[in-house]
Protein backbone atom coordinates (compact mmCIF):
# COMPACT_ATOMS: atom_id res chain seq x y z
CA UNK A 1 0.00 0.00 0.00
CA UNK A 2 1.20 3.48 -0.48
CA UNK A 3 1.01 6.02 2.13
CA UNK A 4 2.22 9.16 0.15
CA UNK A 5 -0.22 11.77 1.27
CA UNK A 6 -0.46 10.82 4.43
CA UNK A 7 3.15 11.02 5.27
CA UNK A 8 3.61 14.36 3.73
CA UNK A 9 0.10 15.52 5.88
CA UNK A 10 1.96 14.21 8.57
CA UNK A 11 4.76 15.99 8.05
CA UNK A 12 3.03 18.82 8.08
CA UNK A 13 0.79 18.12 11.00
CA UNK A 14 3.70 18.14 13.42
CA UNK A 15 5.04 21.34 12.51
CA UNK A 16 1.97 22.94 14.17
CA UNK A 17 0.31 20.05 16.47
CA UNK A 18 2.67 18.24 19.37
CA UNK A 19 3.72 14.69 17.19
CA UNK A 20 1.39 15.96 14.97
CA UNK A 21 -1.86 14.08 16.70
CA UNK A 22 -4.26 15.54 18.94
CA UNK A 23 -4.01 12.46 21.09
CA UNK A 24 -0.87 10.17 21.79
CA UNK A 25 -1.50 6.84 20.72
CA UNK A 26 -2.41 7.99 16.80
CA UNK A 27 1.36 8.41 16.81
CA UNK A 28 2.12 5.18 15.70
CA UNK A 29 4.73 5.43 18.04
CA UNK A 30 4.71 1.63 19.66
CA UNK A 31 4.70 -0.03 16.47
CA UNK A 32 6.80 2.54 14.24
CA UNK A 33 6.13 4.32 11.20
CA UNK A 34 3.46 7.37 9.73
CA UNK A 35 0.34 7.39 11.04
CA UNK A 36 -2.31 7.26 8.17
CA UNK A 37 -4.80 10.21 7.63
CA UNK A 38 -8.55 9.22 7.00
CA UNK A 39 -10.15 10.86 4.61
CA UNK A 40 -13.60 9.48 4.73
CA UNK A 41 -15.11 6.17 6.83
CA UNK A 42 -18.24 4.38 5.84
CA UNK A 43 -19.27 1.47 7.51
CA UNK A 44 -16.95 -1.44 8.22
CA UNK A 45 -13.78 0.76 6.00
CA UNK A 46 -11.64 3.52 6.47
CA UNK A 47 -10.77 5.21 3.16
CA UNK A 48 -7.36 7.24 3.76
CA UNK A 49 -6.00 10.01 1.94
CA UNK A 50 -4.15 8.01 -0.67
CA UNK A 51 -7.40 6.07 -1.66
CA UNK A 52 -6.58 3.02 0.21
CA UNK A 53 -9.17 1.11 2.03
CA UNK A 54 -9.05 0.15 4.89
CA UNK A 55 -11.29 -2.71 7.15
CA UNK A 56 -11.25 -0.66 10.34
CA UNK A 57 -10.93 -2.71 13.71
CA UNK A 58 -10.33 0.36 15.74
CA UNK A 59 -13.64 2.48 15.11
CA UNK A 60 -12.79 5.56 16.42
CA UNK A 61 -11.85 3.70 19.47
CA UNK A 62 -15.16 2.04 20.29
CA UNK A 63 -17.87 4.44 18.80
CA UNK A 64 -18.79 2.95 15.68
CA UNK A 65 -20.44 0.21 16.89
CA UNK A 66 -23.25 0.30 13.98
CA UNK A 67 -20.03 1.47 11.54
CA UNK A 68 -19.41 4.80 10.06
CA UNK A 69 -21.61 7.49 8.86
CA UNK A 70 -24.25 5.18 10.46
CA UNK A 71 -27.20 6.53 8.47
CA UNK A 72 -29.94 7.49 11.07
CA UNK A 73 -27.19 9.07 13.10
CA UNK A 74 -25.35 11.37 10.16
CA UNK A 75 -29.14 12.31 9.80
CA UNK A 76 -30.17 13.48 13.37
CA UNK A 77 -27.13 15.55 13.28
CA UNK A 78 -27.84 16.94 9.76
CA UNK A 79 -31.05 17.97 11.19
CA UNK A 80 -30.16 19.50 14.51
CA UNK A 81 -27.30 21.19 12.84
CA UNK A 82 -29.79 23.42 10.61
CA UNK A 83 -31.35 24.89 14.31
CA UNK A 84 -28.36 26.19 16.04
CA UNK A 85 -25.00 24.10 17.28
CA UNK A 86 -25.24 25.34 20.97
CA UNK A 87 -27.04 27.33 23.48
CA UNK A 88 -25.82 26.61 26.61
CA UNK A 89 -29.62 26.77 27.86
CA UNK A 90 -31.77 23.63 28.27
CA UNK A 91 -32.94 21.52 25.63
CA UNK A 92 -35.84 18.94 25.10
CA UNK A 93 -33.57 16.10 23.39
CA UNK A 94 -31.44 15.89 26.74
CA UNK A 95 -34.24 14.58 28.75
CA UNK A 96 -35.03 12.32 25.69
CA UNK A 97 -31.81 10.78 25.51
CA UNK A 98 -31.29 11.13 30.01
CA UNK A 99 -34.62 8.63 30.22
CA UNK A 100 -33.35 6.70 27.21
CA UNK A 101 -30.36 5.49 29.19
CA UNK A 102 -31.83 5.56 32.62
CA UNK A 103 -33.86 3.27 31.00
CA UNK A 104 -31.57 1.41 29.70
CA UNK A 105 -28.88 0.79 32.39
CA UNK A 106 -29.82 -0.72 36.07
CA UNK A 107 -29.20 1.52 38.95
CA UNK A 108 -29.67 4.49 37.51
CA UNK A 109 -31.48 6.68 38.09
CA UNK A 110 -30.47 10.18 37.18
CA UNK A 111 -27.25 11.14 34.59
CA UNK A 112 -24.93 14.39 33.91
CA UNK A 113 -23.55 14.80 30.50
CA UNK A 114 -20.16 15.98 30.01
CA UNK A 115 -18.40 16.11 26.56
CA UNK A 116 -15.43 13.18 27.03
CA UNK A 117 -15.26 10.20 28.82
CA UNK A 118 -12.14 11.67 30.90
CA UNK A 119 -14.76 14.20 32.75
CA UNK A 120 -17.41 11.33 33.15
CA UNK A 121 -14.43 9.51 35.21
CA UNK A 122 -12.93 13.23 37.16
CA UNK A 123 -16.45 14.17 37.70
CA UNK A 124 -17.70 10.61 38.90
CA UNK A 125 -14.58 10.68 41.24
CA UNK A 126 -15.22 14.30 42.61
CA UNK A 127 -19.19 13.10 43.24
CA UNK A 128 -17.73 10.04 44.93
CA UNK A 129 -15.62 11.98 47.43
CA UNK A 130 -18.28 14.64 48.29
CA UNK A 131 -20.70 11.80 48.53
CA UNK A 132 -18.17 9.67 51.19
CA UNK A 133 -16.69 12.91 52.56
CA UNK A 134 -13.35 10.84 52.00
CA UNK A 135 -9.85 11.52 49.99
CA UNK A 136 -8.46 8.17 48.52
CA UNK A 137 -9.53 6.58 46.02
CA UNK A 138 -8.27 2.62 44.60
CA UNK A 139 -7.76 2.29 40.68
CA UNK A 140 -6.23 -0.65 39.19
CA UNK A 141 -2.94 -0.63 37.26
CA UNK A 142 -3.45 -1.07 33.60
CA UNK A 143 -6.97 0.46 33.43
CA UNK A 144 -7.71 3.75 32.05
CA UNK A 145 -9.75 6.29 33.06
CA UNK A 146 -8.66 9.40 31.10
CA UNK A 147 -6.05 12.07 31.06
CA UNK A 148 -7.11 13.88 34.33
CA UNK A 149 -4.44 14.23 36.97
CA UNK A 150 -6.10 11.22 39.21
CA UNK A 151 -5.51 8.61 37.10
CA UNK A 152 -2.14 9.01 35.56
CA UNK A 153 -0.65 7.29 38.21
CA UNK A 154 1.61 4.53 38.64
CA UNK A 155 3.01 1.77 41.56
CA UNK A 156 4.55 3.28 43.99
CA UNK A 157 7.95 1.77 45.46
CA UNK A 158 8.30 -1.38 47.62
CA UNK A 159 5.85 -1.84 50.14
CA UNK A 160 4.10 1.55 49.74
CA UNK A 161 0.60 0.82 48.09
CA UNK A 162 0.07 4.51 47.28
CA UNK A 163 1.14 5.44 43.44
CA UNK A 164 3.90 7.91 42.42
CA UNK A 165 2.70 10.30 38.94
CA UNK A 166 3.53 8.93 35.87
CA UNK A 167 3.19 12.23 33.76
CA UNK A 168 5.40 15.16 34.94
CA UNK A 169 2.63 17.80 35.71
CA UNK A 170 0.85 15.32 37.64
CA UNK A 171 1.53 16.64 41.49
CA UNK A 172 2.88 14.16 44.77
CA UNK A 173 -0.09 15.58 46.50
CA UNK A 174 -2.05 14.72 43.89
CA UNK A 175 -0.70 10.75 43.55
CA UNK A 176 -1.15 10.29 47.66
CA UNK A 177 -4.72 10.22 47.24
CA UNK A 178 -4.91 7.19 44.70
CA UNK A 179 -4.16 3.58 45.24
CA UNK A 180 -2.96 1.52 43.01
CA UNK A 181 -4.24 -2.50 42.64
CA UNK A 182 -3.96 -4.89 40.89
CA UNK A 183 -6.31 -6.14 37.97
CA UNK A 184 -7.90 -9.93 39.12
CA UNK A 185 -6.32 -9.82 42.63
CA UNK A 186 -9.32 -9.31 45.64
CA UNK A 187 -6.94 -10.23 48.16
CA UNK A 188 -4.49 -7.06 47.09
CA UNK A 189 -7.45 -4.84 47.37
CA UNK A 190 -8.23 -6.05 50.39
CA UNK A 191 -4.99 -4.96 51.78
CA UNK A 192 -5.14 -1.95 50.51
CA UNK A 193 -8.25 -1.09 51.93
CA UNK A 194 -7.44 -2.17 55.54
CA UNK A 195 -3.88 -0.08 55.84
CA UNK A 196 -6.30 2.87 54.80
CA UNK A 197 -9.26 2.08 56.47
CA UNK A 198 -12.35 5.01 56.41
CA UNK A 199 -9.96 7.08 54.10
CA UNK A 200 -11.43 5.12 50.69
CA UNK A 201 -13.83 7.55 49.01
CA UNK A 202 -14.47 4.54 46.20
CA UNK A 203 -12.71 2.02 43.77
CA UNK A 204 -13.24 3.33 39.94
CA UNK A 205 -12.47 -0.11 37.47
CA UNK A 206 -13.35 -1.09 33.65
CA UNK A 207 -15.66 -3.87 34.70
CA UNK A 208 -13.89 -5.74 31.65
CA UNK A 209 -10.72 -3.94 31.05
CA UNK A 210 -10.08 -2.88 27.46
CA UNK A 211 -6.74 -0.19 27.99
CA UNK A 212 -4.41 -3.58 28.82
CA UNK A 213 -6.00 -5.74 25.57
CA UNK A 214 -9.74 -7.11 26.76
CA UNK A 215 -8.97 -8.27 30.41
CA UNK A 216 -12.63 -10.15 31.19
CA UNK A 217 -12.37 -10.07 35.21
CA UNK A 218 -12.27 -13.23 37.04
CA UNK A 219 -14.98 -15.48 38.14
CA UNK A 220 -15.99 -13.58 41.57
CA UNK A 221 -13.93 -10.62 41.44
CA UNK A 222 -16.35 -7.79 40.72
CA UNK A 223 -18.46 -9.52 43.44
CA UNK A 224 -15.67 -9.38 45.97
CA UNK A 225 -15.14 -6.00 45.08
CA UNK A 226 -18.79 -5.20 45.60
CA UNK A 227 -18.93 -6.71 49.10
CA UNK A 228 -15.93 -5.04 50.09
CA UNK A 229 -17.79 -1.58 48.90
CA UNK A 230 -20.59 -2.78 50.72
CA UNK A 231 -18.82 -3.18 53.73
CA UNK A 232 -16.42 -0.65 54.21
CA UNK A 233 -18.61 2.30 52.57
CA UNK A 234 -16.97 2.41 49.61
CA UNK A 235 -18.27 3.62 46.10
CA UNK A 236 -18.03 1.14 43.58
CA UNK A 237 -17.54 2.99 40.22
CA UNK A 238 -18.01 0.95 36.79
CA UNK A 239 -15.48 2.98 34.47
CA UNK A 240 -18.04 1.69 31.32
CA UNK A 241 -17.00 4.26 28.94
CA UNK A 242 -15.50 1.26 26.39
CA UNK A 243 -17.97 -1.54 27.70
CA UNK A 244 -21.26 0.82 28.08
CA UNK A 245 -23.91 0.26 25.44
CA UNK A 246 -21.35 -2.39 23.80
CA UNK A 247 -21.16 -5.55 25.65
CA UNK A 248 -25.05 -5.21 26.40
CA UNK A 249 -27.62 -2.46 26.41
CA UNK A 250 -27.44 -2.06 30.60
CA UNK A 251 -23.45 -2.80 29.94
CA UNK A 252 -21.78 -4.90 32.50
CA UNK A 253 -24.22 -4.92 35.17
CA UNK A 254 -26.56 -6.35 33.18
CA UNK A 255 -23.83 -8.66 31.70
CA UNK A 256 -22.56 -9.83 34.41
CA UNK A 257 -24.85 -9.07 37.08
CA UNK A 258 -23.03 -6.85 39.63
CA UNK A 259 -24.12 -3.68 40.56
CA UNK A 260 -22.43 -0.10 41.03
CA UNK A 261 -22.82 2.76 42.59
CA UNK A 262 -21.97 5.18 39.97
CA UNK A 263 -21.20 4.18 35.98
CA UNK A 264 -19.61 6.40 33.70
CA UNK A 265 -20.09 6.70 29.98
CA UNK A 266 -18.09 7.52 26.70
CA UNK A 267 -17.84 6.16 22.94
CA UNK A 268 -21.21 4.92 22.17
CA UNK A 269 -23.03 6.84 24.10
CA UNK A 270 -22.31 10.19 21.38
CA UNK A 271 -22.83 8.00 18.64
CA UNK A 272 -18.95 9.37 17.53
CA UNK A 273 -19.79 13.16 18.84
CA UNK A 274 -17.66 14.05 21.73
CA UNK A 275 -20.15 12.96 24.50
CA UNK A 276 -19.42 11.25 28.11
CA UNK A 277 -21.87 10.99 31.03
CA UNK A 278 -22.04 9.71 34.50
CA UNK A 279 -24.87 8.30 36.40
CA UNK A 280 -26.19 6.93 39.53
CA UNK A 281 -28.98 6.86 42.06
CA UNK A 282 -30.75 9.54 43.08
CA UNK A 283 -29.39 10.00 46.60
CA UNK A 284 -25.89 10.73 45.25
CA UNK A 285 -26.76 12.27 42.02
CA UNK A 286 -28.52 14.52 44.09
CA UNK A 287 -25.50 15.28 45.75
CA UNK A 288 -24.71 17.54 42.25
CA UNK A 289 -24.46 21.39 41.88
CA UNK A 290 -27.29 22.80 41.91
CA UNK A 291 -28.98 20.57 44.05
CA UNK A 292 -26.13 19.83 46.05
CA UNK A 293 -22.54 21.23 47.01
CA UNK A 294 -20.54 18.93 44.35
CA UNK A 295 -19.67 21.15 41.76
CA UNK A 296 -19.89 20.21 37.70
CA UNK A 297 -20.16 22.25 34.64
CA UNK A 298 -19.63 22.33 31.13
CA UNK A 299 -20.43 25.24 28.21
CA UNK A 300 -20.91 22.70 25.60
CA UNK A 301 -22.31 19.80 27.99
CA UNK A 302 -25.58 18.52 26.71
CA UNK A 303 -24.92 20.11 23.35
CA UNK A 304 -27.71 19.64 20.85
CA UNK A 305 -25.75 18.04 18.11
CA UNK A 306 -23.83 15.33 20.46
CA UNK A 307 -27.49 14.71 22.52
CA UNK A 308 -29.20 14.05 18.49
CA UNK A 309 -26.08 11.55 17.70
CA UNK A 310 -26.58 9.89 21.15
CA UNK A 311 -29.93 9.51 21.16
CA UNK A 312 -29.92 8.47 17.05
CA UNK A 313 -27.41 5.75 18.46
CA UNK A 314 -28.93 4.50 21.68
CA UNK A 315 -32.59 4.58 20.24
CA UNK A 316 -31.28 2.24 17.52
CA UNK A 317 -29.72 -0.24 20.03
CA UNK A 318 -32.81 -0.09 22.59
CA UNK A 319 -34.98 -1.37 19.74
CA UNK A 320 -32.23 -3.75 18.04
CA UNK A 321 -31.05 -5.30 20.99
CA UNK A 322 -30.05 -8.58 19.46
CA UNK A 323 -27.39 -6.41 18.10
CA UNK A 324 -25.22 -7.23 20.93
CA UNK A 325 -25.17 -10.81 19.95
CA UNK A 326 -25.06 -10.39 16.70
CA UNK A 327 -21.55 -8.77 16.91
CA UNK A 328 -20.48 -10.88 19.52
CA UNK A 329 -21.00 -13.79 17.30
CA UNK A 330 -19.17 -12.06 14.74
CA UNK A 331 -16.19 -11.49 17.27
CA UNK A 332 -16.39 -15.13 18.19
CA UNK A 333 -15.63 -15.92 14.54
CA UNK A 334 -13.13 -13.66 14.24
CA UNK A 335 -11.24 -15.22 17.55
CA UNK A 336 -11.63 -19.17 16.18
CA UNK A 337 -10.35 -18.08 12.63
CA UNK A 338 -7.40 -15.63 13.97
CA UNK A 339 -6.82 -18.37 16.56
CA UNK A 340 -6.34 -21.30 13.90
CA UNK A 341 -4.26 -19.87 11.73
CA UNK A 342 -1.50 -18.82 14.30
CA UNK A 343 -1.85 -21.97 15.94
CA UNK A 344 -1.59 -23.81 12.41
CA UNK A 345 1.70 -21.41 12.30
CA UNK A 346 2.92 -22.28 15.73
CA UNK A 347 2.91 -18.56 16.51
CA UNK A 348 2.65 -18.47 20.66
CA UNK A 349 -0.80 -16.30 21.20
CA UNK A 350 -3.36 -15.62 23.91
CA UNK A 351 -6.30 -14.42 22.74
CA UNK A 352 -8.84 -12.51 25.34
CA UNK A 353 -12.26 -11.93 24.01
CA UNK A 354 -15.74 -10.73 25.93
CA UNK A 355 -19.00 -9.63 23.62
CA UNK A 356 -17.57 -7.23 20.96
CA UNK A 357 -14.11 -6.88 22.38
CA UNK A 358 -11.05 -8.74 21.76
CA UNK A 359 -7.29 -8.91 21.39
CA UNK A 360 -4.54 -10.67 20.33
CA UNK A 361 -1.66 -11.21 23.23
CA UNK A 362 1.76 -13.00 21.65
CA UNK A 363 2.49 -14.83 24.91
CA UNK A 364 1.67 -18.12 25.77
CA UNK A 365 0.45 -17.69 29.47
CA UNK A 366 -3.14 -16.39 30.37
CA UNK A 367 -3.89 -12.55 30.14
CA UNK A 368 -5.33 -11.38 33.55
CA UNK A 369 -3.52 -8.05 34.71
CA UNK A 370 -1.15 -5.43 33.32
CA UNK A 371 2.10 -7.20 34.03
CA UNK A 372 0.75 -10.22 32.10
CA UNK A 373 0.04 -8.40 29.67
CA UNK A 374 3.16 -6.80 29.65
CA UNK A 375 4.27 -10.14 29.11
CA UNK A 376 3.22 -9.84 25.26
CA UNK A 377 6.12 -9.80 22.46
CA UNK A 378 6.07 -6.44 21.39
CA UNK A 379 8.15 -7.14 18.24
CA UNK A 380 5.91 -9.45 17.00
CA UNK A 381 2.94 -7.16 17.73
CA UNK A 382 4.53 -4.37 15.54
CA UNK A 383 5.09 -7.67 12.76
CA UNK A 384 1.66 -8.11 13.10
CA UNK A 385 0.46 -4.65 13.02
CA UNK A 386 2.51 -3.36 9.57
CA UNK A 387 1.58 -6.89 8.00
CA UNK A 388 -1.97 -6.51 8.35
CA UNK A 389 -1.88 -3.02 7.89
CA UNK A 390 -0.13 -3.56 4.46
CA UNK A 391 -3.27 -5.78 3.55
CA UNK A 392 -5.89 -3.62 4.85
CA UNK A 393 -6.61 -4.73 8.10
CA UNK A 394 -6.18 -1.71 10.20
CA UNK A 395 -6.01 -2.93 14.20
CA UNK A 396 -4.76 -0.84 16.80
CA UNK A 397 -1.26 0.77 16.82
CA UNK A 398 -0.70 -0.92 20.24
CA UNK A 399 -0.29 -4.09 22.00
CA UNK A 400 -2.30 -2.99 24.80
CA UNK A 401 -5.60 -1.87 23.07
CA UNK A 402 -8.39 -4.03 22.47
CA UNK A 403 -10.07 -4.18 19.01
CA UNK A 404 -13.81 -3.20 18.54
CA UNK A 405 -16.21 -5.04 16.04
CA UNK A 406 -18.99 -3.49 14.32
CA UNK A 407 -22.43 -4.51 13.57
CA UNK A 408 -21.11 -3.36 9.90
CA UNK A 409 -18.58 -5.83 9.51
CA UNK A 410 -19.44 -8.67 7.22
CA UNK A 411 -18.59 -12.69 7.46
CA UNK A 412 -16.50 -11.57 4.59
CA UNK A 413 -14.61 -8.74 5.49
CA UNK A 414 -13.93 -10.87 8.58
CA UNK A 415 -12.84 -14.22 6.42
CA UNK A 416 -10.61 -11.54 4.71
CA UNK A 417 -8.93 -10.63 8.10
CA UNK A 418 -7.98 -13.84 8.69
CA UNK A 419 -7.00 -14.59 5.30
CA UNK A 420 -4.54 -11.55 5.97
CA UNK A 421 -3.58 -12.88 9.59
CA UNK A 422 -2.47 -16.32 7.91
CA UNK A 423 0.08 -14.69 5.48
CA UNK A 424 1.28 -11.79 7.98
CA UNK A 425 1.80 -14.89 10.32
CA UNK A 426 3.98 -16.66 8.21
CA UNK A 427 6.77 -13.74 8.70
CA UNK A 428 5.80 -14.04 12.12
N1 LIG B 1 -12.35 5.33 30.38
C1 LIG B 1 -12.07 4.34 29.54
C2 LIG B 1 -12.35 2.93 29.95
C3 LIG B 1 -11.52 4.61 28.28
O1 LIG B 1 -11.22 3.59 27.47
C4 LIG B 1 -11.29 5.96 27.93
C5 LIG B 1 -10.71 6.28 26.62
O2 LIG B 1 -10.29 5.46 25.86
C6 LIG B 1 -11.61 6.96 28.83
C7 LIG B 1 -12.14 6.63 30.05
C8 LIG B 1 -11.39 8.39 28.48
O3 LIG B 1 -12.31 8.79 27.53
P1 LIG B 1 -12.01 10.03 26.57
O4 LIG B 1 -10.88 9.62 25.68
O5 LIG B 1 -13.30 10.24 25.86
O6 LIG B 1 -11.66 11.19 27.44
Amino acid sequence: MIYKRSSALFKEAQKVIPGGVNSPVRAFKAVGGDPIFVKEAKGAYLYDEDGNRLIDYINSWGPMILGHAHPPVVDAVVEKAKKGTSFGMPTEIETKIAELAVSMVPNIDKIRFVNSGTEACMSAVRLARGFTKKDKIIKFAGCYHGHSDSFLIQAGSGAVTFGSPNSPGVTEGTAKDTLLARYNDLKNVESIIKSNKGEIACIIIEPVAGNMGCIPPVKGFLEGLRSLCDAHNILLVFDEVMTGFRLAKGGVQELLGVDADIVTFGKVIGGGLPVGAFAAREEIMNHLAPLGPVYQAGTLSGNPLAMAAGLAMLTELNDNVNIFDSIAKKTKYLHEGISKVLTEKNVVHTINRIGSMISVHFSENPVVDFESAAEGNNETFKKFFHGLLDQGIYIAPSAFESWFITEALTYKDLDETIKAVSVTAESL
